[in-house]
């Protein structure tokens, strides 16, 4: 990745870690983990927990990917709403669907407290609707979510009442979730590394695995200098998921995505007095909540080819001013980016093809769910299918196109929606 994808905020305020050594031997184990995001973090320590000595693969350093550099937004849930999921799949799929999307935040909250991460952890999270009817379908949604399942954390936020949660961005009302909030994400993956290796699990860091071989009884992993023999591979690299198993690349286009931190603001409390995260209602979303420190961190617009703009704080600066015009000419100290793995229907992609298991294409929204993604992998490998399997059974289709068109084609269909919004 170009450097000026990687000036993190989350890096310059990581907490410490020792960084892991590189694989140089031949090592035998129950599993092997590739990747060391947030899915792959959680199924090694999960698979740990069950008693299995683990190995966990990162190309890297721990929180590279999307996990170290996302906008920290914890929003309970999937990318479809409830209403669409129970029209799609039916009440009793859609139960267990919600039981375990929507139960993430908890899950997440845990390993929290359980390991004593320390990650700005703050609840609180408003979604903006970007127009009237958007708040309409708001408002629907939270009724739905009370009276079928519930969910009684989401409060319907009038816009006339907006003020009580942001200064800035025209919205014509929101949803507020008291389950949802925010964290420092990097820290919250270098909080379960931590609880991995205090479990048990071998990590390495830079160190790719560059094929990976199911033999039937047991599965071959070649890795930087060394070699790794296992009963079970979990694959759990996002958006990379193509390079170790070239099957499941077409499950998944990657889409770029930019962040700026501005420095800290004396005024940080006026523009967003709840301390929420905010994301508003559009296809292409601008997202933004405070850092501990009281930076504003921002992310908005989407690029659809691989090469960052050439000034990524300018890019997103823009979108920043929209919403809060007294920043128009505020000091910004970070400006970073990364890929978000999107699957063709926004759902998140798992599965398991004989010892091998796989879960990515979380579609902007794995901060929360690819916890529990990790946890269903380690169930599945110890034989317990059956949570596992509520997501494994989503259907997926693969992007159409092929190797060389699949891209351009899936910039087509998002470009439309992004289209869609403006009008
Ligand atoms: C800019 C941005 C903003 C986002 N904001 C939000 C948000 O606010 N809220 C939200 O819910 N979601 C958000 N997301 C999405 C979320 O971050 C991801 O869904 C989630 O982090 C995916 O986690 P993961 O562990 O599956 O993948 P990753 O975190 O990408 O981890 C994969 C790891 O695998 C490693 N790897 C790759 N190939 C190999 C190999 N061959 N061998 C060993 N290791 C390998 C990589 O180095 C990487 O560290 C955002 C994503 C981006 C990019």
């Amino acid at each position: 990745m170009p450097d000026r994808l990687n000036d993190s905020y989350y890096r310059s305020a990581a907490n410490a870690w020792e960084t892991q050594p590189t694989l140089d031997s031949g090592l035998d184990c129950d599993v092997v983990v590739i990747g060391g995001g947030f899915t792959g973090l959680s199924a090694a320590l999960a698979c740990a927990e069950k008693g299995l000595f683990v190995i966990l693969l990162e190309a890297q350093t721990i929180g590279f990917g999307a996990s170290g550099r996302n906008g920290g937004q914890l929003i309970p849930g999937l990318r479809w709403s409830m209403r669409e999921i129970d029209e799609e799949f039916g009440r009793e799929r859609a139960k267990a669907i919600f039981d375990l999307a929507w139960g993430a935040g908890a899950r997440v909250h845990d390993r929290i407290v359980k390991h004593d991460i320390q990650c700005d952890l703050k609840s609180g999270h408003l979604e903006a609707a970007y127009k009237p009817g958007h708040f309409e379908d708001m408002q629907r949604e939270a009724e739905f979510l009370s009276r079928e399942f519930g969910w009684d954390s989401v409060e319907v936020v009038a816009p006339a009442d907006i003020g009580r949660h942001i200064n800035g961005g025209d919205y014509h009302g929101g949803l507020y979730e008291t389950k949802g909030g925010h964290f420092h994400p990097l820290n919250y993956a270098l909080g379960l590394a931590k609880a991995a290796l205090a479990a048990g699990v071998l990590i390495f860091e830079n160190t790719a695995a560059q094929r990976q071989l199911d033999r039937g009884t047991y599965v071959e992993i070649q890795a930087g200098a060394g070699s790794l023999t296992a009963n079970q591979i979990i694959i759990a690299t996002d958006n990379w998921t193509g390079d170790i198993a070239p099957e499941l690349s077409s499950y998944t286009v990657p889409i770029m995505n930019y962040n700026i931190a501005t420095a800290p603001l004396p005024d940080a409390d006026q523009l967003l007095p709840s301390d929420a995260a905010v994301a508003d209602s559009r296809f292409v979303l601008n997202y933004f909540r405070l850092s501990a420190d009281k930076r504003l961190i921002f992310g908005g617009g989407e690029k659809y080819v691989q090469r960052p703009p050439a000034d990524i704080a300018g890019f997103v600066r823009k979108h920043m001013a929209e919403v809060f015009p007294s920043l128009a000419r505020t000091t910004i100290d970070y400006a970073w980016g990364g890929a978000v793995g999107v699957t063709m229907n926004r759902l998140p992609h798992m599965g398991r093809k004989g010892n091998v298991f796989y879960a990515h294409g979380f579609s902007g929204h794995g901060a929360l769910v690819t916890t529990v993604a990790g946890e269903l992998m380690a169930e599945a490998v110890v034989g317990t299918m059956e949570q596992f399997d509520v997501f494994a059974s989503l259907p997926h289709s693969r992007f159409p196109g092929g190797k060389w068109l699949a891209r351009p084609l899936a910039t087509l269909g998002l470009l439309y929606y992004a289209m869609r919004d403006r009008l």
